[in-house]
């Protein structure tokens, strides 16, 4: 369920009535931290506005605001591949074939390896292995405000070699 739309002042409100006194003052701090270091960051690398990101995030929040800004639920932006749209995206990695990090050998899907003994996920407990890349879509960011992880592209391994 969606919890109501809060401003910015209202989050760092919220999250310090959590608790009494000195935890509810750290409470805040915490949270406010986590807000001020995302939406630069975020609006740093997607272009979109701080106002636009802070509402997307409010709509994804289903917890209160201590539990939901987190540092583990918003990891900073670094080293993700920006796109404007899909195509963009289709254009710049055209073979739709990855490397699995698991068994190394290609994928046609960018999530479930499609290799018959292998059905490595990248979505499961160990993730890529370090291996895969972060993708942003940026028409989509505001429906979904984290970036996505996928297998490394086989156009990405011809660059790199
Ligand atoms: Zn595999």
């Amino acid at each position: 369920m969606a919890t109501k739309i809060l401003s910015y002042e209202e989050i760092i409100e919220q999250a310090r009535s959590t608790w009494t006194g000195k935890t509810g003052d750290e409470r805040a701090e915490s949270v406010k931290k986590i807000l001020d270091t995302r939406l630069e960051n975020y609006h740093q690398i997607t272009g979109i506005s701080k106002d636009e990101i802070l509402i997307a995030f409010e709509k994804a929040r289903n917890v209160n605001t201590v539990n939901f800004y987190q540092e583990s639920k918003f990891p900073l932006l670094e080293n993700v591949h920006v796109f404007d749209t899909i195509e963009d995206y289709r254009k710049a990695f055209p073979s739709g074939k990855y490397i699995c990090p698991k068994c190394e050998k290609e994928s046609t899907d960018p999530y479930e390896c499609s290799q018959e003994k292998c059905d490595w996920k990248v979505y499961g407990l160990f993730g890529d292995l370090g291996k895969g890349i972060k993708v942003i879509f940026k028409d989509k960011f505001l429906e979904h405000p984290v970036p996505m992880r996928i297998f490394k592209p086989v156009e990405l391994v011809a660059v790199a070699s």
